[in-house]
């Protein structure tokens, strides 16, 4: 959100975004993202950008210090959750070690809550942009919403908000880079609508 929210007496009203528009709002939820703390690796004169700049095996722009965690940026990705911190840790022992050869590899990570009964769920690039085509289905009365993300004919991201059972169907196509072919149509519709379509291909 760019702007800023506005105080009632009690409670917020409304948010003015920077463009000098308003919109009523009671409830304001701020989102600040991940941001690696790199003072330390800047101090000690390791490259940083978004993060301390790490190679594929974790090792930092000086060959005796490696890095791996939050605070690292590998291949333009920052990190915020723990899976591909192990991973990353996994792969910086083994060379510390000197006991083998290994290299970082990112994956798609999907996220999966589940809070007071709802489901959510979202894997890989979830957000629109050039060359990306979005489907949704959202159904408002069974509190259903599913977004998928195409990228020249293969899905890049989802995101399921109340019934999350299908997740790892979805899963396997982002993770297959599959083309979707004449499955587009119905993904939204999920691994039911699969048999039908697995016929027609
Ligand atoms: C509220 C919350 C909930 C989360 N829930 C989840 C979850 O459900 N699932 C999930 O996968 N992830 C979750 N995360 C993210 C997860 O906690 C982090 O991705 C993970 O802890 C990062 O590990 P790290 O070792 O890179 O950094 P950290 O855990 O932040 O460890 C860094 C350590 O370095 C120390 N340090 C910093 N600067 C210095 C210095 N100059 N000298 C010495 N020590 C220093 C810090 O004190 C700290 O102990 C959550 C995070 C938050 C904040």
């Amino acid at each position: 959100m760019e702007g800023e929210a506005e105080s009632g007496r009690r409670a917020v009203r409304q948010v003015r975004l920077a463009g000098g528009e308003r919109l009523g709002a009671d409830l304001v939820v701020m989102a600040v993202g991940i941001r690696p703390n790199t003072d330390l690796a800047q101090r000690a004169g390791l490259r940083c950008e978004r993060g301390i700049l790490v190679d594929d095996t974790l090792q930092t722009f000086d060959p005796a210090i490696y890095a791996v965690g939050e605070c690292v940026q590998h291949r333009n990705s920052t990190f915020g959750l723990v899976a591909p911190l192990w991973e990353q840790a996994r792969v910086c022992a083994i060379h510390l070690a000197e006991v083998g050869v290994s290299r970082y590899v990112e994956r798609v990570r999907p996220v999966r809550l589940r809070v007071s009964g709802i489901q959510l769920y979202s894997a890989g690039e979830i957000a629109d942009g050039p060359g990306r085509e979005v489907l949704v289905l959202h159904d408002a009365r069974r509190g259903l919403y599913r977004r998928v993300v195409l990228e020249q004919g293969r899905m890049v991201g989802v995101v399921l908000h109340g019934d999350a059972e299908d997740a790892s169907w979805y899963l396997n196509w982002i993770v297959s880079r599959e083309p979707v072919g004449a499955m587009r149509d119905k993904l939204l519709f999920g691994a039911g609508a699969a048999p039908a379509v697995a016929n027609a291909r």
